[in-house]
């Protein structure tokens, strides 16, 4: 309702992923990546759309060979949202889906060969406008930084990340953000801080390969939550083994958590015991699904009885709190007269928030998915 974040992020360099900011003072930008084959243009762009309904800023889609890149160019062409093409060694596939309006590219021009493989990707890039993103992985070291530190540390990875920083600067391109992703999380974090300290240029964060829906988002909350606590990252991307919608959803719930961004319903909800006077897991279970669909910012209170309720309705937008038979209805802080059936709290709770949502900002409604 009221809260609002104090953190004070790192400078950074602006770039633009289409027409999407990242970096400087623009809003941390929530992207996830497509695990459809890219070759299957329409399982691709339904998925693409799917990410882009619950709220995604920027989609990648892996384009590992020369057919995927025709491919991506359909998917360009049926899909509004910005994309990067995910590519690894082949400079040729850089140069083609550039050709067919990437909106970033995610390459490490170390790993593109000759100096003047690399000069060709570099230059298209600068002539497109298009930017990079560096992409260092705890797995995939080169295997001289792995003989040099004998297993990943974030020395070894931040050293990965400026090699090929220095390739961009030797050919004077700042376009371009950096990750140094790392499966454990503190390993990741170690290595973002260490990265933020030594370029200009905007963060991507991630903790790569983080697991299943829960314990990966456990993890990644954990991670980002530290240095986006510390002002660190300036775009993110959760890796869940799990539907690349519920990355969205996930990366969105991390940035509300810590007031930096907010979207859709805040749901503030008690654990439940044998006090409660109405379900309320069910309906919080309930809501979330029901209301995927609202953008607009707000906080609501379901709290099972009056031990919690009320102190947690009046610092909310919309508050519950159960009562016998009847539970008592919260709106901007205040008891409001109507009261609501215990047995159907769903149904009037939803309308309560429908209608403020489209009293306060009528245009929120996005598409139903
Ligand atoms: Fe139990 Fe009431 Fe606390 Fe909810 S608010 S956990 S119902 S005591």
């Amino acid at each position: 309702m009221s809260h609002t974040s104090s953190i004070i992020r790192r400078v950074s360099k602006q770039i633009m992923v289409g027409n999407v900011p990242v970096g400087g003072d623009a809003p941390i930008t929530v992207q996830s990546m497509t695990n459809t084959l890219t070759t299957d243009v329409a399982a691709t762009v339904a998925q693409i759309k799917r990410l882009e309904a619950v709220g995604a800023d920027i989609v990648r889609v892996s384009v590992p060979t020369m057919n995927a890149a025709e491919a991506f160019r359909e998917i360009k062409l049926q899909t509004n949202i910005p994309l990067i093409a995910d590519i690894h060694f082949d400079y040729r596939i850089a140069l083609k889906v550039a050709e067919y309006g990437v909106d970033c590219l995610r390459i490490n021009p170390g790993n593109i060969g000759n100096e003047q493989r690399i000069r060709s990707v570099v230059d298209c890039a600068r002539h497109n406008n298009i930017p990079i993103r560096i992409g260092v992985n705890g797995g995939s070291l080169e295997a001289d930084i792995q003989e040099k530190y004998g297993e990943p540390t974030a020395q070894a990875l931040v050293d990965s990340a400026l090699r090929h920083v220095d390739i961009l600067d030797r050919l004077n391109f700042e376009q371009f953000k950096v990750s140094v992703k790392a499966s454990d999380a503190l390993l990741a974090v170690e290595s973002y801080q260490l990265l933020a300290k030594q370029i200009i240029q905007p963060l991507h964060l991630g903790i790569t390969e983080a697991g299943g829906l829960r314990s990966g988002s456990v993890k990644s909350a954990v991670g980002m939550g530290m240095l986006l606590s510390q002002g660190i990252g300036d775009t993110l991307r959760v890796s869940l083994a799990a539907d690349p919608v519920e990355e969205i959803k996930v990366g969105f719930d991390i940035l509300k958590s810590l007031r930096i961004r907010s979207r859709g319903i805040n749901f503030i909800a008690c654990p439940t015991c044998s006090r409660q006077e109405f379900d309320v897991i069910a309906t919080v279970n309930a809501l979330e699904e029901r209301l995927e669909d609202i953008i607009t910012p707000v906080d609501v209170s379901i709290i099972g009885c009056v031990v919690n309720g009320p102190g947690e309705a009046l610092i909310s937008d919309i508050g519950i709190t159960g009562g016998k038979t009847k539970s008592g209805f919260y709106e901007d802080g205040k008891r409001q007269k109507e009261r609501f059936d215990n047995d159907n709290v769903i149904d009037q709770l939803e309308a309560k928030i429908r209608a403020r949502v489209s009293r306060d900002d009528p245009s929120n409604i996005i598409l139903k998915v």
